[in-house]
């Protein structure tokens, strides 16, 4: 694997290297650059140069590569869907819905080509104007995560690009391998010498220096919010603008009414997509008294039939490292050293062959979780959930916003009142009622509270990438007159 600085694929400027392991068997897979200062410095000038042209070509011109770029994907999308089951352990069909929200997504930022508007507002007499410009910002730093290395990697360069930023993307050392195959269609559909530059390295090691270059305009960064507030410290060293999407703790509640096959199926979905890896995962679980029993002995039956192994032939991968795994392993040392009682799963299963060596867990189900707990206050990001019974919407208001994340959140109800009392009572940046996720690409995915800044997706998500600049016009014919200074010193010049 290379990094590709100012249109030429290459090592790192040292030849360090970096292992990639596959998450189902524990092997390395390939090795991947370790980026040096000396590469981000040529990746940071190669970008300045090219932003000179690309920022004045047209939208619909930029809009085009995108399109292209869409093509090329599409054209060879089995290989993208078996390198996201070999790289981070995506079941097929994850991996196939990943790569049509990838596609998805590059097609509805690039129907923005013709959709980039600016403002005129009056002046404050009738012959002046002001002329709201909207500019690219320069070079952006685009930080990815490993859970959706391909549509988060997308869901930054196509939007970037088409308002006419150049980009340097550091994926996660997780999942270079997508990115680099990312990052190769987009240069076969004609994206220019220094428009992209891409470099891999641990974030530990270069991500500071990489956020605090002098020439850096904007910071767009997807991960968890302990990075967030690191990288909010090193880009205030330059003032640049931050996209920040960061951690979730997403309540899910099911009320006395709620159609209960409708919530079991997304609660299935939105607890277990990627294993739980996901910033939009349940991760609490409130359902009302009265339905308790019943909802729960068909959450624990539907969760043992899951087969766990093989991402190829199974209903659930491995988790993405050692780390995550042992991550899982201590959470439920803690839930049992509480003395909560594991409804199923709590351990790794017994696997044979070469998955025996993965990163697998079972899903598990807490019963009975106390609100201030480590397991209801933190994310878990695995196949985990705690539950806990509620009998009143204040309660469930109150327990639900009680998180210092504010993501994604799931309502079920048949109730219309309740619908739209939660839709105001429910401080998340998403709500989704009666139906799973996740979020559309013409949808503003943000977060309150500690999930971060800004957002993605959607018109507001575009404008994110552009700069409001004023420009100040007097068409006047008559002489200026200023009424703070003494216009007379101008007479008889
Ligand atoms: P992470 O460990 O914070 O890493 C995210 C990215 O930041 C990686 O590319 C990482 O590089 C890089 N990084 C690490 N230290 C850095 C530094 N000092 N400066 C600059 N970059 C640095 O997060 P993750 O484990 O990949 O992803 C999981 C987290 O992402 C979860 O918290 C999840 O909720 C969140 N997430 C949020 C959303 C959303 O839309 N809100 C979506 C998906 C995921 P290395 O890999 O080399 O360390």
């Amino acid at each position: 694997m290379k990094i590709y600085i100012d249109g030429i694929w290459k090592d790192s400027s040292n030849q360090a290297v970096l292992n990639k392991y596959n998450p189902s068997t524990g092997e390395v897979i390939d090795t991947f650059p370790a980026a040096t200062k000396s590469d981000v410095d040529a990746a940071m000038d190669s970008s300045e140069e090219a932003f000179k042209s690309w920022s004045e070509m047209g939208s619909p011109d930029r809009a085009k590569i995108l399109y292209r770029a869409a093509d090329l994907i599409a054209r060879s999308r089995g290989d993208l869907e078996n390198l996201l089951t070999l790289e981070v352990g995506k079941i097929k069909r994850e991996a196939a819905d990943e790569v049509d929200g990838v596609l998805d997504q590059i097609q509805y930022y690039a129907e923005f080509e013709r959709k980039l508007t600016g403002d005129i507002v009056e002046g404050t007499t009738p012959d002046r104007k002001i002329f709201q410009y909207k500019v690219p910002y320069g070079i952006v730093v685009a930080i990815t995560p490993w859970n959706f290395p391909a549509a988060m990697v997308v869901r930054k360069l196509a939007p970037a690009l088409l308002t006419g930023n150049t980009v340097i993307l550091k994926p996660s050392s997780d999942t270079p391998l997508t990115a680099e195959w990312l990052v190769k269609k987009f240069i076969e559909a004609g994206i220019p010498k220094g428009v992209l530059n891409f470099i891999t390295g641990k974030g530990s090691e270069i991500g500071d220096y990489i956020v605090n270059h002098k020439k850096v305009a904007l910071v767009t960064m997807t991960g968890s919010t302990s990075t967030g507030q690191r990288i909010m410290q090193n880009a205030s060293s330059n003032m640049a603008k931050l996209i920040l999407e960061l951690g979730g703790k997403a309540p899910f509640m099911v009320w006395k009414d709620a159609d209960i096959m409708k919530a079991l199926k997304s609660l299935v979905w939105a607890k277990y997509l990627n294993v739980g890896q996901s910033c939009i995962a349940a991760e609490r679980l409130y359902i009302h008294e009265d339905i308790y029993d019943n909802f729960m002995s068909k959450f624990i039956k539907v969760t043992k039939k899951l087969s766990v192994g093989n991402p190829e032939t199974s209903d659930v991968g491995p988790l993405i490292n050692k780390g995550a795994l042992s991550d899982m392993e201590k959470t439920v040392q803690e839930a049992k050293n509480s003395g909560y009682k594991i409804l199923t799963g709590g351990a790794p299963p017994v696997l044979q062959g070469k998955f025996g060596s993965g990163y697998f867990f079972e899903p598990t189900i807490i019963d009975n979780v106390d609100q201030k707990s480590n397991l209801f206050q933190n994310e878990i990001f695995g196949p985990i959930i705690g539950t806990q019974k509620v009998s009143t919407m204040d309660e469930l208001y109150e327990k639900a916003n009680d998180s210092r994340f504010g993501l994604a959140s799931y309502l079920f109800t048949e109730s219309p009142e309740l619908m739209l009392e939660a839709s105001e009572k429910v401080r998340f940046g998403e709500l989704y009622i009666n139906m799973p996720g996740p979020e559309a690409s013409q949808g503003y995915h943000t977060g309150f509270r500690m999930t971060g800044q800004a957002g993605e997706g959607s018109k507001y998500g575009i404008g994110e990438y552009l700069k409001l600049k004023n420009v100040y016009v007097d068409y006047s014919r008559k002489p200026l007159f200023i009424n703070t200074i003494n216009n007379s010193v101008f007479d008889n010049l």
